[in-house]
């Protein structure tokens, strides 16, 4: 099993704390490149801004295999300026505006510290109390200090946190895939080939992981990423039954999402694998929003292709939580199935 303690998690600390946002993913990708050099025997960064790396294996009918995971991260674009230090925005991926309201963020290449403004509670008056912000009333507002330009990308402002047996940070989603990525390179086995495809915009439609299938030809690809956990008590105290994922049982492995029927044969080999080494799993509840595996499938003639994910709540907010063996099982369950991985695995349908 691979090492798994400090350093782990003080590389994904570095990765969560830095900024991303699809389309300027250069500080993530910086530290990628840091990390997979070492290892790899081929890296390239294409003209989307993926980080292609490939570690070759030795020996005959090695099996290409894909791990995919996305770089980028959901936050907001600078469209306008009202002068003052106020900024009109337009919100980057999937993020729920009722979220935002308070809220710390840092903006351009500066960084510059602002705030997502809104009206006080002392001056509201009739349905103001419970009717949501529209997206246009809201601003960022970086104080007369900072200067930034129409393109430019703002992101939560949230440092990492390690609470006991748990993470709090913003961008777990997908920092903790990238990190999951990173330390599978570091031990391949040299029966495959491993094309590990750091990729960018997938908040926006998994634009970077279709390029990068198109560049590996894998025969089978594997998407890392992180998937809700909606498993808090219901307020009516009857039975959550729609939760997704739960904290505390991962990894998740997909059988269906709202863009991919996981190919049935890895799925199954993943759930072998996990019985056999003993490692706890769930099974996603299906349905829902997709990962990279949407686009990876769908390329050239069709890529068998699977999900896993490491669970965590609060989604695409300025904080998740995640708890750390939820990771590190998922960690182990990868890479004891890169082990096993032969070309006998996709000849039966
Ligand atoms: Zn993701």
């Amino acid at each position: 099993m691979p090492t798994f303690g400090n350093a782990q998690l003080k590389l994904l600390e570095r990765l969560c704390n830095v900024i991303a946002i699809s389309g300027d993913e250069s500080e993530v990708r910086k530290i990628v490149l840091e990390e997979v050099k070492p290892y790899a025997d081929e890296v390239k960064v294409d003209a989307l801004g993926n980080v292609l790396a490939t570690k070759h294996g030795r020996g005959r009918k090695r099996t290409r295999v894909m791990l995919d995971a996305h770089m980028d991260e959901v936050g907001f674009m600078i469209v306008d300026e009202d002068g003052e230090g106020l900024y009109r925005f337009e919100i980057v991926g999937g993020i729920d505006a009722r979220h935002l309201v308070g809220k710390q963020v840092l903006v351009g290449k500066e960084r510059a510290p602002g705030v997502i403004g809104a009206k006080p509670i002392h001056l509201m008056s009739g349905d103001e109390y419970t009717r949501k912000v529209p997206l246009d009333a809201l601003r960022i507002d970086v104080g007369l200090s900072g200067k930034a330009k129409v393109g430019d990308r703002a992101g939560f402002a949230t440092r990492f946190r390690r609470v006991g047996p748990s993470i709090l940070s913003k961008s777990i989603d997908d920092r903790i895939g990238v990190a999951t990525l990173i330390e599978l390179l570091k031990r391949v086995p040299s029966s495959i080939d491993l094309c590990a495809a750091f990729s960018v915009q997938e908040e926006i439609g998994l634009r970077g992981a279709r390029v990068a299938a198109q560049y590996f030809h894998p025969d089978m690809a594997i998407a890392i990423d992180s998937t809700p956990a909606n498993d808090l008590p219901l307020h009516d105290a009857s039975e959550n039954m729609t939760y997704n994922t739960k904290l505390g049982l991962v990894p998740a492995i997909y059988v269906a999402d709202g863009s991919t029927l996981h190919d049935p044969r890895l799925v199954r080999f993943l759930q072998e694998i996990a019985e056999s080494e003993k490692i706890p799993y769930q099974i996603r509840q299906p349905g829902g929003g997709g990962t990279d595996s949407g686009a990876i499938q769908r390329s050239l003639a069709g890529i068998p292709t699977v999900s896993v994910s490491v669970p965590h709540r609060y989604t695409h907010s300025p904080i998740s939580i995640a708890r750390v063996d939820d990771w590190k099982h998922t960690i182990n369950l990868l890479h004891a199935a890169l082990q096993r991985i032969t070309s006998e695995l996709l000849l039966v349908r």
